[in-house]
Formats: structure tokens, sequence, C-alpha cells
């Protein structure tokens, strides 16, 4: 047991280049979904100013660790994404 532990001790000093440590912790605020705030029952696709905030300026849908969204919205945004696209109200992704 103690003769791994000096071992390995050994090999991480000789490599004196390697970050010892690499602490960062991003303070993460916790997001709640706007919708469920709002106790949406359903996204009306025509609020493009509200589903703008959604997708990317490439009208690419965010992921949902970016916006908070829940599941169950999150499905619904991406139904009134998809109308919003076909009425032109937002853009195709890649155009
Ligand atoms: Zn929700």
């Amino acid at each position: 047991m103690e003769d791994n532990n000096v071992v390995a001790t050994a090999t991480e000093s000789s490599a004196p280049a390697a970050p010892a440590k690499k602490s960062y912790k991003r303070v993460s605020k916790k997001k709640v979904c706007q919708f469920c705030i709002e106790k949406a029952n359903a996204i009306d696709y025509k609020e493009v100013g509200k589903l703008k905030k959604y997708v990317t300026e490439k009208g690419k849908m965010l992921p949902r660790r970016m916006t908070g969204v829940c599941a169950k919205h999150q499905r619904m945004l991406a139904e009134a994404v998809k109308r919003a696209r076909i009425v032109a109200l937002l853009p195709f992704k890649g155009e």
C-alpha cells in the first residue's frame, strides 16, 4: 500500500508541466422554466418575440440546459417553433 503511494507521488512530481488543479467553479444560476412560471398550457407560435429567446439567430433551437425550459414545455416550444417556421415567422435552420 505505502509503496504504491510513493511510486504515484514520484511519477506526479516528475511531470511538473501538468496542471496540478483545475478549479474553476461555474456559478450556475438556477434556471426555472419561464412557461411554468406563467403556467402556460400552450405556447403560441405567433409570439415570435418570446420564441426568439429560445432559438439562435440562425433559427436553431437552444438546448434545454441553456434555456432552463422543462421537458414538457420544451416539447411545446419545439412545436411552436416549427409552426412559426412554416408561417415564416422564424427562419429554418441553416438558412
Ligand atoms: Zn415548464
